[in-house]
């Protein structure tokens, strides 16, 4: 990995920043709350942005619920945040598969949680699978032969707190019988953080069980892959050097904006630490660096 800089510089001058970009785009956990906390400042520095006439976006990894929870989540943290500047990876899992006509009489198979199957429902796409299969077992009986739908196009990996091994097999099953059927993952993320008491399995667990037994590599629709960049710039019709990602992940959100070619804001509020942005060990370096949002609100140029 080759940073466009050599080391990030703290940011000192945010006016400067704000007036080279028309856009910024934000990731939700780090960024603008942590689990069902909000970060401090958080509503005055959007309220400021937006009266500078910013276009706002908010992107996040996490595809355990839909844009439309998110605009409740949102909502109850007192944010004024429509459903549409929302770009969560179990939306992204549906566009993506808009966007090449998957076909009506193909179905999905969903290793993941609740937002990817309301995604996917809005979307008119045909899917099973889901929590659901969390309870379902296989008995090993001599002879047992485990079927599946022959009609699943593709299978869609996120996070799953139901995650089993009757999961596992029908999603190999149907990428190994069908070369045609994709194999998606709404993001790799190797940890999060469910509580702060410890880093937990991320996303990447799942997709990495089932890249284990099919050997196929996923292709990825959240951070850092270009796709979302991609669709946001189209959807919103915005050069990308006129973008800012605004992240506290390294190895998801600046490489995501560097892959998109924006300019890229690291935030110490999530979990990244200055000894980690500066650590001989990491080679991904943001823009510039600065401890949380809010300081647009209260840095003034030196
Ligand atoms: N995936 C899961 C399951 C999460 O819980 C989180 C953060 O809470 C993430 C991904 C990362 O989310 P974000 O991209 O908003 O930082
Ligand atoms: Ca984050």
């Amino acid at each position: 990995i080759v940073s466009p800089r050599a080391s990030a510089e703290q940011l000192k001058d945010p006016d400067q920043l704000i007036d080279s970009v028309e856009t910024f785009i934000f990731d939700c956990d780090g960024v603008i709350w942590k689990g069902d906390k909000l970060i401090d400042g958080v509503p005055e520095t959007l309220d400021l942005l937006r009266s500078k006439g910013k276009r706002l976006v908010f992107v996040t990894n996490n595809s355990t619920k839909s844009r439309k929870q998110y605009g409740k989540k949102f909502e109850t943290l007192g944010l004024n945040v429509s459903e549409e500047e929302i770009f969560a990876s179990s939306f992204a899992a549906a566009a993506y598969l808009k966007s090449i006509d998957f076909p009506k009489d193909k179905k999905v198979y969903v290793v993941g949680e609740d937002g990817i199957l309301k995604e996917l429902e809005l979307a008119g796409i045909q899917y099973l699978g889901g929590p659901g299969d969390g309870e379902k077992k296989i008995e090993l009986k001599p002879g047992f032969l485990m079927e599946h739908d022959k009609d699943v196009g593709a299978v869609v990996v996120g996070f799953d707190r139901h995650f089993n091994y009757y999961k596992v097999q029908y999603a190999t099953l149907c990428i190994r019988e069908n070369p045609g059927c994709l194999f998606i993952a709404t993001n790799r993320d190797a940890v999060t953080h469910l509580t702060d008491a410890q880093e937990w399995a991320g996303g990447g667990s799942m997709v990495g069980a089932v890249y284990g037994s099919t050997k196929r590599e996923p292709l990825v629709v959240g951070k850092p892959s270009t796709f979302m960049m991609d669709y946001l710039a189209n959807k919103f019709n915005i050069t990308k050097s006129q973008i800012c990602m605004v992240g506290d992940r390294l190895d998801t959100d600046i490489l995501f904006g560097q892959n998109g070619g924006c300019k890229t804001l690291l935030v110490l509020s999530g979990v990244t630490s200055l000894s980690m942005l500066q650590s001989p060990d990491n080679a991904i370096q943001p823009d510039f660096y600065t401890n949380k949002i809010s300081d647009f609100l209260s840095l003034k140029a030196a």
